[in-house]
């Protein structure tokens, strides 16, 4: 049987990672499980520590820091499954366990990765990543949230919105601008600020999916930071967010593939199921067909995101890479949710079957990590065009 699952690349310790994510999932957040924390926006905590426990937290972590690293295609496979259980746990592991653990791992100081990884990857320690603005999105380097020098620190005076899982963090991983008139690459930087710290405040927005993990606005009242809050060198931020958001993209394409994925499967497992005018709605070539284009979806999102995956360990470029994995594979998703809902007819709309909740965490694969459109342009500039 064609299985766009089938990972004949995967090392059996990579396919054994899936299996264990796979049934700790199914027994720890089930569909219902999920469904009752997103309706009631309650933290997934409990689901959280017990990721701890499978040492999750510690996959972009040095073992010198306590962590157990795993290459790009083994956090890709964490994060599908992660995502497969539900957005609400992907949005709450994401930003600490990657792309902050990252940043603070291969940018920050010595003193900075003493004090933050070890918690980090036991698990014990949450962080967000405030880059977006309310008048800035995809204009990233057009950011107006400032930070004024102030002795050997920084006053940070500001807003910031889209900041998912500020409202439970410990940090805040804040882009800013500390330089006036220079080209932004030379006048962003990145500081850590305690979410407790004086003149910080957090207000969770309303959301259309993953409302378990909250996405905020972040207001900055001049906040002042010491020099120990400068993750990198000053002036360096926007280098360090280039760089990491080329694996980011590749992490939010492993995420589309969860929801791809999880959609697959509930949608075949009820096309076999379910019969109409005696026969399994399978054999209704509308249907079946449907479920063809899914798997073939499937399929090209996971060779690309793998492909990109592989770019990331040996260390090679991955710009372009990494937005062709995000575009075909968020596209994939939204596809495969709007096919599951079809597959499913009325029942779709019914909580219990999860095909809603996939629909509803879809689009967004689209929207953040760079729009879609703007990893177009990424790619029309690589293939010669220019503004
Ligand atoms: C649920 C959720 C969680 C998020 N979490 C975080 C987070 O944790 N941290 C964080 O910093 N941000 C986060 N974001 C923000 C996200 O990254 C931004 O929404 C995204 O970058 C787009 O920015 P924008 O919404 O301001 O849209 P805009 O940039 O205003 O774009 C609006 C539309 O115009 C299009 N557009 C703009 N410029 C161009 C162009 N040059 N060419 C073609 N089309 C263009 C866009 O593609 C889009 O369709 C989150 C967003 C959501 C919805």
């Amino acid at each position: 049987m064609f299985d766009p699952l089938a990972d004949t690349a995967a090392s059996p310790e990579q396919r054994q990672v899936r299996a264990t994510l796979r049934a700790f999932f199914e027994r720890e957040a089930p569909i219902a499980r999920i469904a009752e924390l997103d309706s009631t926006e309650t933290y997934p905590a409990e689901i959280l520590t017990g990721m701890a426990e499978l040492g999750l937290w510690g996959i972009a972590v040095d073992e010198a820091y306590g962590g157990s690293p795993v290459d790009a295609r083994t956090r890709c496979i964490v994060i599908e499954e992660i995502q497969r259980a539900g957005a609400c746990l992907g949005y709450a592991f994401i930003p600490t366990a990657l792309f902050c653990a990252e940043a603070i791992g291969r940018f920050g100081t010595d003193n900075q990765r003493q004090q933050h990884l070890p918690a980090l990857a036991a698990g014990n320690l949450r962080m967000a990543m405030a880059l977006s603005e309310p008048d800035c999105g995809s204009d990233l380097m057009g950011l107006a949230t400032r930070g004024i020098p102030e002795g050997d620190g920084l006053i940070i005076r500001g807003q910031k919105t889209f900041t998912t899982g500020a409202d439970a963090a410990d940090q805040i991983l804040t882009l800013v601008r500390t330089t006036e008139g220079a080209t932004p690459r030379h006048a962003l930087t990145f500081v850590l600020i305690p979410r407790s710290h004086p003149g910080v405040d957090v207000k969770p927005l309303k959301k259309l999916a993953g409302q378990a993990t909250h996405t905020c606005e972040v207001f900055f009242d001049d906040v002042l930071v010491g020099p120990e809050a400068i993750v990198g060198e000053i002036n360096n931020g926007a280098a360090i967010v280039m760089d990491l958001l080329d694996a980011d993209r590749v992490y939010t394409a492993a995420q589309s593939l969860g929801i791809a994925q999880g959609a697959f499967d509930i949608a075949r497992a009820y096309a076999l199921q379910r019969s109409q005018f005696g026969t399994q709605i399978i054999n209704h070539q509308a249907v079946g067909h449907m479920l063809a284009d899914m798997a073939i979806q499937i399929a090209g999102a996971r060779a690309l995101t793998e492909a990109a995956a592989d770019r990331l360990d040996r260390g090679l470029p991955c710009r372009s890479e990494s937005a062709v994995a995000k575009i075909v594979a968020s596209e994939a998703g939204t596809q495969c949710a709007l096919h599951g809902m079809q597959i499913l007819g009325g029942y779709s709309y019914m909580v219990e079957y999860g095909m809603e909740r996939y629909y509803r965490e879809a689009k967004v694969q689209e929207i953040f990590g760079g729009t879609n459109q703007i990893l177009r342009n990424v790619l029309v500039r690589d293939l010669g065009g220019g503004r």
